[in-house]
């Protein structure tokens, strides 16, 4: 950082905005200080009314500077916290019910968490200018959670103990984006780091003459040598320090898995993703440092440097334009797979190259998710996933499995059994939660108890947390109405191991979600050893099942498996209840998904790139593209280095 700021040359290009910025904004607007905030510009104002009564000027100044504008409000003018709660308690009108506040001071921002935010849309009654001009905090109307979500009130937490720090290091961060660019030569490559040819450890590195940007930085959990299990770094020979940002497409481990050992080791630049991913992928590391410790492993990073990401993360949401470096801009854009998952797109120099990475996409609509979006105004270069890239990988349709599931469903609890559907917390399980509560709503399905076990709650909560990321009818339910389907009377969260009588009591049909999905470890188990033996239950998994997992073994036919019993003993399990695996609920692409999102992206594509996918995969993905649509296709291993322009 500090070498780039050295460079900085006295007349700047970022001068010269300043001083358009100084001169389009009328005197009643009341600015009085210009800065940067990460990859926006902040106006501070003492009198936020005109601003937002007349929110055309910024606009029209965004058009012109073509740089994002943030408006904020000068610290005199706010309010201690206490004041700024009790004018804000008071002007809500109380059927909206206000469950929380959050300050963020270093933004000057209050997120006001209500149980009916719709009551406060154009409410006469309600002026959000106004307050924000009494109380000084520019107000975010949030929809607040069914149940709290801990892993955001620690990043809330997080943000407030460090906003003094987080304030400077966003005027760095901008200084260093908005630097005179030194080279004017627009060159672009990208070095393959992990996930080339592989499931795991997804990485590259995209660097022009100006800029080295990092896009993801995952583990493979899978692998078995320091050599394969994590992203080659080495191998791309650059310092922490010369990387301009790190970009993160979504939460899962495969993909921020290694992101909390670079914070370990003194990354201290900005982090991208959207707002949910944060709180997803804090969830994830987390736990796996959890695991680490529960299997006697020594975990690869420690809890303060998973607090080290939240204090570093610039969240952008989807359909934004963000300069990310001198001569790189960012758009995010819904990539349907998992909560805040996300396709970049990287717009590079003026326009000379545009670069989209799909990251894992799910190319069709889900309960939780609008499919992914593939109207990019221009693509050059295409890198897409290829988990089910091979042209037998056809999955089902929707209303398929739908339908197979309420059987299956319906045909267990008929009989006095028990469902037990082993499920990863994050995605699937929100997904499946949707699905009983649609179906047992329309009567489709038997009505009967869901209990829910793991970190599937907390999950839960980070997704009712951001309803704009879901799929437009589940938004419009939880935002507009009061029937939220996270809110619905079938579920009941486990807490404790000793509540676990009520899903076990024998003679009472119900629906049991826990963790994990493979049958890998975590409460899951303990249903497992209890339902297994008995005839009338049924497992129904909906996830993949990795070879050589007990999940994977149970579903080829064992019928006698070893578990470790509670008092560290052996334990054998008869397997004599049935089970059926459903495919097509999963959160990727199945093989005609991706090849009719490649057709669909215009103008005509120059190259595409495949990765995260088994070699096979790759290369059977990269022949029928090159076959169906002629244009080159090409699946690069890791440790590749490929001229993009
Ligand atoms: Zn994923």
């Amino acid at each position: 950082m500090q070498r780039k700021q050295q460079e900085k040359e006295p007349q700047s290009s970022a001068q010269s905005v300043m001083a358009t910025i100084l001169q389009s904004i009328p005197k009643e607007a009341k600015v009085s200080k210009i800065d940067y905030e990460g990859p926006r510009i902040a106006l501070y104002t003492k009198s936020p009314l005109y601003l937002m009564e007349h929110n055309e000027i910024i606009s029209d100044l965004v058009n012109v500077i073509k740089k994002r504008i943030v408006v904020r409000t000068e610290e005199s003018i706010r309010k201690t916290e206490e004041e700024a709660r009790q004018m804000i308690s008071k002007a809500l009108p109380k059927e909206a019910d206000l469950q929380g506040t959050f300050f963020d001071s270093a933004i000057g921002e209050v997120s006001v968490e209500v149980k009916r935010p719709w009551l406060l849309h154009n409410n006469p009654a309600f002026n959000v200018a106004q307050l924000t001009e009494s109380c000084g905090w520019r107000l975010r109307i949030r929809k607040a959670t069914t149940i709290q979500s801990s892993t955001i009130q620690a990043i809330n937490y997080n943000l407030k103990v460090s906003s003094t720090e987080r304030a400077k290091q966003l005027k760095i961060i901008g200084e260093n984006i908005f630097r005179t660019r030194l080279a004017q030569k627009s060159e672009v490559s990208l070095l393959t780091l992990g996930g080339f040819g592989q499931v795991g450890r997804s990485c590259m590195l995209l660097a022009t003459p100006e800029s080295k940007i990092l896009i993801d930085c995952g583990v493979n959990p899978g692998a078995r040598t320091p050599m394969e299990a994590y992203p080659r770094l080495d191998w791309a020979n650059i310092t922490l320090d010369e990387l301009d940002a790190i970009v993160i497409s979504h939460a899962h481990l495969d993909h921020t898995g290694f992101l909390p050992v670079l914070c370990k080791y003194g990354y201290k630049g900005p982090i991208y993703c959207t707002e949910p991913t944060l709180p997803m992928m804090n969830l994830i590391q987390l736990d796996a440092v959890k695991v680490a410790a529960a299997q006697g492993r020594v975990a690869l990073y420690a809890d303060r440097d998973v607090k080290q990401i939240m204090r570093q993360t610039v969240t952008i949401p989807y359909g934004t334009v963000t300069d990310i470096a001198p001569d790189i801009k960012l758009v995010f854009s819904n990539a349907g797979h998992i909560l805040g998952s996300a396709t970049c797109h990287f717009h590079i120099g003026n326009g000379d190259h545009n670069f989209v990475y799909t990251g894992d996409l799910k190319f069709g609509k889900s309960i939780l998710f609008e499919s992914a979006s593939w109207n990019y105004p221009r693509v050059e270069t295409l890198l897409i996933e290829s988990t089910y890239g091979a042209r037998e990988d056809i999955q089902p349709t929707r209303q398929e499995v739908e339908s197979a599931f309420i059987n299956a469903v319906n045909n267990t609890l008929v009989d006095g059994g028990k469902v037990l559907i082993p499920i990863p917390a994050v995605g699937r399980a929100q997904e499946i939660m949707m699905v009983i509560d649609h179906y047992m709503k329309a009567g489709q399905m038997i009505e009967a108890p869901v209990f829910m076990e793991g970190m599937i709650s907390e999950a839960t909560a980070i997704h009712e947390a951001y309803p704009e990321y879901l799929a437009r009818e589940l938004r419009q339910k939880i935002l507009e109405t009061d029937d939220n389907p996270f809110d619905s009377e079938y579920f009941t969260n486990i807490e404790h191991s000793d509540s676990r009588e009520e899903p076990l009591r024998d003679g009472t049909p119900c629906i049991i979600l826990a963790t994990s999905g493979m049958l890998e470890g975590g409460p899951v188990l303990e249903y497992f050893r209890n339902i297994a033996p008995g005839s009338k239950n049924k497992i129904i998994f909906v996830s993949y099942q990795v070879n050589g997992t007990l999940g994977r073994r149970v579903l080829d036919g064992s019928k006698q498996v070893s578990l470790m019993g509670r008092d560290g003993k052996v334990e054998v399990v008869s397997v004599n209840c049935s089970m059926i695996k459903l495919d097509g609920f999963s959160g990727h692409s199945d093989y005609n998904q991706l090849m009719s999102f490649v057709h669909k992206l215009r103008p005509k594509l120059r190259r595409v790139l495949i990765n995260h996918g088994e070699r096979r995969k790759c290369e059977n993905l990269a022949m029928n593209i090159r076959r169906m649509f002629r244009v080159p296709a090409h699946y690069p291993q890791v440790q590749e280095a490929i001229r993009l322009f």
